[in-house]
């Protein structure tokens, strides 16, 4: 059984989808692994690294024909697989959209979008969300660091002190929790919000400040599977009035906010943007799902009443060799635990609860109820 990585075709993407490590896993399963030339490069992994792991690399067509399972960190281009095997998976961040998945559909193959995988116990070494956010919700306060002109610690020094930065993180998931964590590490005064209330408590685990309203109907936005969901219009209105005493006084605000399957929530307005000091940073990791922030563009720093608003793109890949790696290994996770051994490839059998959940097509059909038409 053949198993295919690519090069990524995406401006700006530098992750890969299997690491020499990975290879060497599937390997050890039985698989015959297939490289595209260049697959790596851009994380760090040169070509011999996977020829030494026990891959054969070769062009894109030639990696691509026979394989029974193609692994990318983006999906690939539908147009791109019309001669591949007919059933074959495509297993990637798919971005699924029903025009997506029709183009699978019409290619053929069966479409596996990892950003699909369920939020169980059995699943949590196969979420890219959760890996990848991890390393954004750094990465982000690295970004803010070095767009700010002064320090975060507090120092005291012969020459006077300097005081600590304050940080506000917008969005307590993965990435929020990453955030606090690594601007407490940095030696910042840490606060942060969510609309989920049970994130309050973790917020003080990390040792910094919740920063939440208080009585007010609708204030629990659990949504399902532990995501967010919306909240009502009063605690919306009673949230704005509260963060926006609180972003005055801030020298950095992160935002991190995703609600599923809808843009992301506006946080921050024009007007609070002007309520910071000059040379202020705002790192807004949610620019590309519509942006937390007023005013931030994805791909660029703007800076708005001296405030400079960071909307970088592909915030994981800007970590290609850890986010790889972890990318990877999620993808080795998911294939291992479904490897059937007599088959002597992976089996996803139906009614299995992931298996339900990330497949888009199959036979030729679209098949997930989230996607029909
Ligand atoms: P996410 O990326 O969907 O959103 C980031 C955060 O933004 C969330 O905490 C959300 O509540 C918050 N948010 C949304 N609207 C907001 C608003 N208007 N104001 C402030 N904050 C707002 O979240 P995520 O990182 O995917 O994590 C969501 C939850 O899922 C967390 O509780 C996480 O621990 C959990 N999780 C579980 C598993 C698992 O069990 N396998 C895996 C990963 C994450």
């Amino acid at each position: 059984m053949r198993i295919a990585v690519l090069r990524e075709q995406a401006e700006g993407e530098r992750r890969v989808a299997a690491t020499p490590e990975t290879v060497r896993k599937f390997v050890a399963l039985g698989a015959t692994l297939a490289v595209e030339a260049g697959a790596g490069a851009a994380a760090g992994h040169a070509d011999d690294a996977y020829a030494d792991a026990g891959a054969t690399i070769a062009d894109r067509t030639a990696v691509l024909a026979g394989a029974a399972v193609i692994l990318g960190v983006q999906g690939p281009d539908p147009a791109g697989l019309a001669r591949v095997e007919p059933g074959a998976w495509v297993v990637a961040a798919l971005q699924p959209t029903r025009t997506r998945a029709e183009g699978y559909a019409a290619a053929g193959v069966e479409a596996l979008a990892m950003e699909w995988m369920p939020r169980i116990t059995r699943a949590q070494s196969m979420d890219i969300l959760s890996s990848q956010s991890n390393l954004a919700g750094y990465k982000a306060v690295l970004d803010a660091a070095a767009e700010y002109d002064r320090a975060f610690p507090m120092m005291m020094t012969a020459a006077g002190t300097v005081a600590a930065a304050r940080v506000f993180v917008m969005g307590v998931g993965v990435a929020g929790l990453q955030a606090i964590a690594t601007a407490r590490r940095l030696g910042a005064q840490v606060s942060a919000t969510d609309v989920r209330s049970a994130t309050r408590e973790q917020i003080q685990s990390l040792g910094a400040k919740p920063v939440f309203v208080e009585n007010v109907a609708g204030i629990e936005g659990e949504g399902t599977g532990g995501y967010a969901g919306e909240t009502s219009d009063a605690y919306k209105a009673a949230q704005a009035e509260l963060v926006s005493g609180h972003i005055a006084k801030q020298d950095i605000v992160i935002t991190t906010a995703l609600i599923p399957g809808r843009a992301a929530p506006r946080l921050v307005s024009d007007a609070q943007v002007a309520s910071m000091k000059p040379g202020s940073v705002i790192v807004d990791l949610a620019v590309e799902q519509g942006g937390n922030v007023e005013g931030a563009v994805a791909g660029e720093v703007v800076v708005r009443h001296g405030v400079r608003i960071v909307g970088h793109r592909n915030v994981p890949s800007r970590l290609a060799t850890d986010a790889s790696a972890l990318f990877s290994r999620n993808l080795y996770n998911f294939l291992s635990a479904f490897w059937d051994k007599e088959a002597g490839r992976p089996l996803l059998p139906d009614g299995d609860e992931i298996g339900d959940a990330i497949r888009l097509t199959r036979g030729g059909q679209v098949v997930n109820p989230r996607l029909s038409a």
